[in-house]
């Protein structure tokens, strides 16, 4: 890599361009999985879209992998490589929200955190992810599952117009009315098709959820799964939550002596009155004991933030996903056989429902294929000891061998590990042609690869 070249990006972009020899090389290499340990040549904190477009170019130029990172929370690590040009997003959080239109615009790099609590002053919210730490980039671009996602689609459904850096430099909208082909492809087909810098997204009215974690005995997980597969089905709207299995961490709501044990969690959030908030979770409260809860009316912010500490940067991670049309007995099974065997408190299965609006979306009208599945199973191995990485990649992988005959072929492609690049056609299903179409319109010599990839 030419020192000049370097030396010019340097001087071009207004954020920070580190390499091997800056002192915040190290800190600035880092991504959220431990796992990943990569040395890019140079990594770009871009400070704004001009930023980001000197940073593909010189990239394009240099003909240099190019890694785009926003939240870091890609599992596989595709926020970074050995020798390419990382355009980190990190530093362009900024969230402006329009009451009066119910819309919020957010720079490419913010989070669900700082996404969140920007629209929760004003009594708003939209679908995003459960971890604050998350970034609203990714998770958008491959869909996007959350509490609200039931009630109001994916994060993807709610996205009205971005901009969009592509591989040539230009600054593009796609949005209804401008680059449409290239709108489409973006809901659902990941960062495929170049760097988005803002996304705007509709709000909805949400403040205060009525919600939080219910914990049962692994005797009654048989149970309590058959209730949610058939409660769900027709369950309001504005419910939403997820059955997990979960080793029970130090917290003051669980007794002390059940610290350490397996449970089968529910973490329910309802989001319409808070008056009904109690009658709605009424259900769950009488289909088993529940041993510990920490439920009740909390900001939403609140339990998007809440199992944070689970999952701090620097874990091991190793994940699989499925989608699932049909929660049959067998699957239910399945999940009891290696559920209870989930390795580490960090580690966790989550079963989402993603039925409702999500339903009523047609499978061709966004990338996002899978509009018939009734759940995104995710099976996310994660602990901090790496010595432990071999059991933990097994445990997945056995989990996901014995749920998958009851899956369908595609899974949720922000929950699938690095070496799921095989399945990528199957999850777009008869988008994936048009998805090629469109990845050859702007990105024909596949800059952007480093991702689930959909090659030209
Ligand atoms: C702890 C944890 C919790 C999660 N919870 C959820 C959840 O509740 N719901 C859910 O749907 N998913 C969830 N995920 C999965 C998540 O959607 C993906 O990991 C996603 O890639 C994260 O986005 P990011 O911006 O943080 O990641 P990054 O590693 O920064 O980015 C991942 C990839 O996305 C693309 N990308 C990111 N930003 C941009 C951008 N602005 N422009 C173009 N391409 C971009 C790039 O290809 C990049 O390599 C979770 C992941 C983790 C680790």
């Amino acid at each position: 890599m030419a020192t000049t070249a370097v030396g010019q990006l340097r001087e071009q972009v207004r954020g920070e361009t580190i390499t091997a020899e800056d002192p915040a090389y190290e800190e600035a290499r880092r991504v959220y999985n431990a796992m990943i340990d990569r040395r890019p040549s140079v990594i770009v904190r871009c400070a704004g879209a001009d930023d980001v477009v000197a940073a593909v170019n010189f990239a394009r130029e240099s003909q240099l992998d190019v890694a785009v990172r926003g939240g870091s929370h890609s599992v596989p690590g595709f926020g970074t490589a050995d020798d390419a040009v990382v355009i980190d997003l990190s530093r362009m959080q900024a969230v402006e929200v329009d009451p009066g239109t119910s819309t919020a615009r957010a720079q490419g790099g913010a989070t669900w955190g700082a996404f969140n609590d920007a629209t929760h002053a004003h009594g708003l919210a939209t679908t995003g992810g459960i971890i604050s730490t998350t970034g609203i980039g990714g998770l958008t671009l491959g869909g996007g599952i959350g509490y609200l996602s039931r009630g109001f689609g994916l994060s993807c459904d709610n996205l009205l117009s971005a901009e969009v850096v592509t591989a040539d430099g230009r600054v593009l909208t796609a949005g209804e009315h401008a680059n449409e082909d290239l709108f489409w492809a973006i809901r659902g087909g990941g960062g495929n098709f170049g760097v988005v810098t803002s996304f705007d997204y509709q709000l909805h009215p949400v403040r205060e959820i009525y919600g939080g974690p219910m914990l049962f005995e692994l005797r009654d997980a048989a149970t309590v799964l058959r209730f949610y597969r058939d409660f769900i089905r027709d369950a309001p709207e504005e419910f939403g939550g997820f059955p997990a299995w979960q080793i029970a961490p130090p917290l003051p709501f669980i007794p002390e002596d059940r610290h350490g044990d397996t449970f089968l969690i529910f973490v329910a959030c309802w989001a319409g009155p808070l008056e009904d908030g109690e009658a709605a979770l009424k259900p769950f409260h009488e289909v088993a004991p529940v041993v510990a809860e920490h439920v009740g009316p909390m900001p939403y912010p609140a339990l998007n933030s809440a199992f944070d500490d689970l999952v701090p940067p620097g874990l091991q991670h190793y994940w699989k996903a499925n989608f699932v049309k049909e929660l049959t007995d067998e699957a239910i099974d399945a999940h009891l056989e290696y559920g209870p065997k989930v390795p580490a408190v960090n580690s966790t299965v989550h079963i989402y429902p993603i039925n409702g609006a999500c339903h009523r979306v047609a499978p061709d009208a966004t990338a996002f294929a899978y509009r018939d599945a009734t759940f995104a199973t995710v099976i996310a191995g994660m602990l901090p000891d790496p010595a432990e990485n071999e059991d933990n990649i097994a445990w997945v992988r056995d989990f996901y061998e014995a749920t998958a005959p009851h899956s369908e072929e595609g899974g949720y492609v922000n929950f699938m590990a690095g070496d799921d690049q095989e399945r990528v056609k199957v999850n777009y299903r008869e988008n994936y042609d048009r998805l090629v179409d469109v990845k050859r319109k702007y990105d024909p010599d596949n800059l952007f690869h480093l991702n689930q990839n959909i090659r030209p």
